[in-house]
């Protein structure tokens, strides 16, 4: 079923192919231009904003590279809303990094294909979705001079304070748990970044969740023009799509595509892609632990509770923010259909980093081993599944030394874009868990570089 799509702007004739956003609790409702989607983020009725329609996919010459596979795949869903010049150089500047696709040999990996999408300045695939967005969002202006808000335990604050730092019209305020985060973590967020403000909160990630949110409900905040950032965010998702097209236009067959899932907005943008054409079999989430969407595939009703520690934690999520999005666009039988699930636990994720290792050389991340492990049920399940598996690769294992060194007895060689954090200076304040102390240490808050 199509909502009827608000008329769009007028005056400019090919905004009509980019397709209007509606909100997953009312599709019949008010209608949306992506501009729009991006800048409010979620929904006024609290759903998230989903396509009425989703672009085919263009034709892409076999082994073209990633830049160009971005900029054509992003053109159908945004043409027309930005001047053509300004869209293409904001992507071509988000997306300036490599994409590789690392074959495995070994018996048990035959025919397995890590996508390593931690080449960008933060070293985790939240780089594709937190660059371009920012750049989108500086482009249409509509925003400007707003404050982006953001809650972390993990890899989205340094990869939104890496993306909106120096662009004009935006400051970023993170927010994250004292202690709780790993050390390379911490260097990375309280880095000092131009128009970036870090606060070590003392409490956990969900008080400075609930620090965050209570910046929109409290009108002395009201000055900053806050904005968020997370997840769910339209703007975020789009981007991550383009990864999973290139890798298929790389392999040139039809690969299933196994994703290391926390919030399943990774997941989604792979849907996306499915559902503009490109061809694939299916997808594995790979979770740790945190198995509600597991449980939810094997055929129970949606159950989400508090989030267990795990040593992915990333993925570390109870309650999903995308589930609502994702069984929006399939529908409860397609996605039961299309995405089959993995449970891993750390022993399991240990083991896998260690096998990786022994047979193939290869180094990965927590999170990554995750998705390998599974990657390997998937190939030595009943249904002897020989066709190509490509695991995206959320992060650098430098993010996580210490799980490397637990798993394989050494340290992870750092890639140059951490080493070099260690000789720049941080910015960082610890603040209590309150409103009133947030205000008042926002009220000092240097933003030069
Ligand atoms: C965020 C993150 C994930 C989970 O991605 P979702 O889109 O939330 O499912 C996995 N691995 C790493 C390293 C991450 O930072």
């Amino acid at each position: 079923m199509m909502a009827p799509a608000t008329p769009t702007d007028r005056s400019s004739p090919v905004a009509a192919l980019a397709p209007r956003w509606v909100s997953t609790r009312s599709p019949q409702g008010e209608a949306v231009s992506f501009i729009e989607a991006l800048s409010r983020g979620l929904a006024p009725d609290g759903g998230l904003y989903v396509p009425i329609t989703v672009p085919a996919l263009p034709k892409l010459r076999p082994g073209s590279a990633f830049g160009e596979v971005a900029r054509a795949c992003l053109s159908p869903w945004i043409s027309g809303l930005y001047p053509e010049p300004v869209w293409r150089a904001a992507v071509t500047d988000a997306l300036s990094f490599d994409v590789p696709l690392v074959t495995l040999d070994g018996p048990t990996w035959r025919g397995v294909h890590v996508l390593e999408l931690f080449h960008g300045p933060t070293c985790s695939f939240k780089d594709f979705g937190a660059r371009t967005m920012a750049r989108l969002l500086a482009a249409s202006a509509q925003k400007a001079d707003a404050h982006v808000f953001v809650a972390t335990s993990g890899d989205t604050g340094s990869a939104v304070a890496d993306g909106f730092s120096g662009l004009p019209g935006f400051r970023v305020v993170l927010l994250y748990p004292e202690g709780q985060v790993s050390p390379v973590q911490e260097r990375q967020l309280a880095l000092r970044r131009e128009g970036v403000a870090a606060f070590r909160v003392r409490g956990t990630f969900d008080d400075c969740q609930a620090l965050a949110k209570g910046v929109f409900a409290d009108q002395r905040f009201r000055y900053l023009a806050p904005t968020s950032a997370n997840s769910i965010n339209a703007g975020r998702l789009l981007p991550q799509m383009l990864y999973y097209v290139h890798a298929a236009n790389q392999l040139g067959t039809a690969p299933w595509f196994c994703v290391p899932s926390g919030n399943l907005g990774n997941l989604t943008a792979g849907v996306f892609a499915m559902l503009g054409g490109m061809d694939t079999p299916g997808f594995v989430a790979a979770h740790n632990a945190n198995d509600s969407f597991a449980r939810f595939l094997g055929g129970a009703t949606a159950r989400f509770g508090p989030s267990v520690r795990t040593l992915s934690n990333a993925m570390d999520v109870g309650a999903p923010s995308n589930f609502e999005r994702l069984t929006h666009l399939l529908g409860p039988t397609r996605l039961r259909s299309l995405v089959h699930a993995e449970v891993v636990g750390d022993e399991d994720t240990l083991r896998c980093m260690r096998a990786v290792h022994d047979e193939t050389g290869y180094v990965c991340d927590p999170h990554t081993a995750v998705g390998l492990e599974a990657a390997r049920r998937l190939r030595q399940g009943s249904a002897g599944e020989s066709r190509p598996i490509v695991v995206l690769s959320t992060a650098h294992p430098a993010k996580f030394p210490e799980v490397v060194r637990t798993a394989l007895g050494f340290d992870p060689a750092e890639p140059p874009a951490l080493a070099a954090l260690l000789d720049r200076p941080e910015r960082v304040r610890t603040i209590d868990p309150t409103q009133d102390a947030l205000l008042a240490a926002l009220r000092e808050q240097d933003f030069s570089a």
